[in-house]
């Protein structure tokens, strides 16, 4: 890697990394992406088919901008590279008025998402079991479920986002560095010692590194933790069309 003068070094291309790298360079900042794999790869968290994308999280409201300002990028990007990145099929959250609903570390996710929406506006239907089963036949609810539909949610196809963003970036002048494998530590060392003699230190360095940087900079582990994610997938029945976007939303069940 030639020795240039940085403003920023990002450590990290997946979902982060790439997205931090984009807005930078957007900002007309020097930037150096490095990633020890070629992303998008199948060893971090970027990978894959889809990510779900809510605008009212139950997770908390102060979300809700960050979401709608997501939504712009990835339309803006969309514009950019002739790439389908956002599909605005509507999210489903649906589980039973008896049980307390809990989900990612929020006690009652399905009334804390319909709270949040409701603070900030953003658009939704309470659907009863009777509503659930004639709206959308491809599951099975029970007669105690209670659903909260967001026409604005839907999912994201990862794989694209990096890719757009990555490139855009490169287009606005980023220096991209990929195939670099070795631990965070090493890489800022060594990123540091290449750089030595540069009069310009880079402002920053932005550690994007995922749960892999948990592994290959121990120092990190203080701060994260990594969860395992399983994944399931299930044969459909009848009509495939039924399952397809067009007619079925992103969904979570709560238990
Ligand atoms: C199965 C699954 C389903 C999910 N579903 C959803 C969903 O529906 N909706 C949602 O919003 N989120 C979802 N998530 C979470 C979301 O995908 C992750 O939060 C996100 O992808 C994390 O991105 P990241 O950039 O932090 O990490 P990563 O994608 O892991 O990227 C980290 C990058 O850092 C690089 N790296 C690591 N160490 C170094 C080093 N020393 N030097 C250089 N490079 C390094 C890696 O190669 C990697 O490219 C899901 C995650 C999983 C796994």
């Amino acid at each position: 890697m030639m020795p240039t003068a940085f403003d920023y070094i990002v450590v990290g291309l997946g979902a982060t990394g790439s997205a931090s790298l984009y807005q930078l360079a957007r900002r007309r900042a020097k930037v150096l992406g490095i990633d020890m794999f070629h992303p998008p790869h199948e060893n971090g968290s970027s990978h894959g088919e889809s990510r779900i994308t809510r605008v009212s999280l139950g997770e908390g409201g102060h979300y809700v901008p960050l979401v709608r300002r997501s939504h712009e990028i990835w339309r803006e990007l969309e514009a950019a590279t002739g790439e389908n990145l956002l599909f605005q099929c509507g999210g489903l959250i649906f589980g039973s008025t008896r049980s307390t609903n809990a989900a990612h570390g929020i006690e009652d996710f399905l009334q804390s998402t319909i709270d949040v929406a409701r603070t900030h506006a953003v658009g939704h239907e309470i659907l009863d079991a009777a509503e659930l089963g004639r709206r959308f036949p491809q599951f099975k609810f029970d007669t105690d479920d209670l659903g909260y539909f967001e026409p604005e949610a839907g999912f994201l196809k990862p794989e694209g986002c990096l890719r757009a963003q990555l490139s855009e970036a490169q287009r606005m002048g980023a220096t991209i560095s990929t195939g670099t494998g070795e631990s965070v530590p090493s890489t800022l060392r060594r990123v540091r010692l290449e750089l030595t003699g540069v009069t310009t230190k880079p402002t920053a360095s932005l550690v994007c590194s995922g749960t892999m940087g948990l592994r290959t900079g121990p120092q990190l582990s203080p701060y994260a933790r990594a969860y395992r994610q399983v994944l399931y997938w299930f044969e459909q029945e009848g009509n495939a069309a039924t399952f397809s976007p067009d007619n079925m939303p992103v969904y979570i069940r709560l238990a």
